[in-house]
């Protein structure tokens, strides 16, 4: 699949990786709008958030739990993050594999 984020999960195009389990992966953000800017990324190619089905509340859910227990890893659960999914034009969106945005390390 032509897919940016479908790739990196391939190890076919290098980032940062911090995070990887059977469900998901997280890596640095190439341009970052914090001192933390990390992707948490679903293994599953799911286009936008008005894709998700059902099927995948419990992986949402699991990106979810991750992104907080990342921002305890990297020292920022206490002094606040931010996280965001953009979903379509509107939204920002320019990658179409969902990913939910972990930012943090200054005042947002
Ligand atoms: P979106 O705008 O779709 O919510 O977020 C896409 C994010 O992917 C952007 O913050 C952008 O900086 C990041 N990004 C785009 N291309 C790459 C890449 O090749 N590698 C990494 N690590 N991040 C990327
Ligand atoms: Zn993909």
């Amino acid at each position: 699949m032509d897919c940016l984020f479908c790739k990196i999960i391939k190890r076919e195009i290098p980032a940062t990786i911090q995070y990887e389990d059977d469900h998901m992966i997280a890596f640095n953000d190439i341009n970052p709008k914090a001192p933390i800017h990390l992707l948490i990324v679903p293994k599953k190619h799911i286009c936008t958030l008005n894709d998700v089905t059902e099927q995948d509340i419990e992986l949402v859910g699991r990106l979810v739990k991750t992104a907080s227990t990342l921002a305890e890893q990297f020292n920022i659960a206490q002094s606040g993050y931010r996280t965001v999914f953009n979903c379509n034009d509107d939204g920002g969106q320019e990658v179409y594999h969902i990913h939910l945005h972990l930012l943090g390390g200054k005042k947002l």
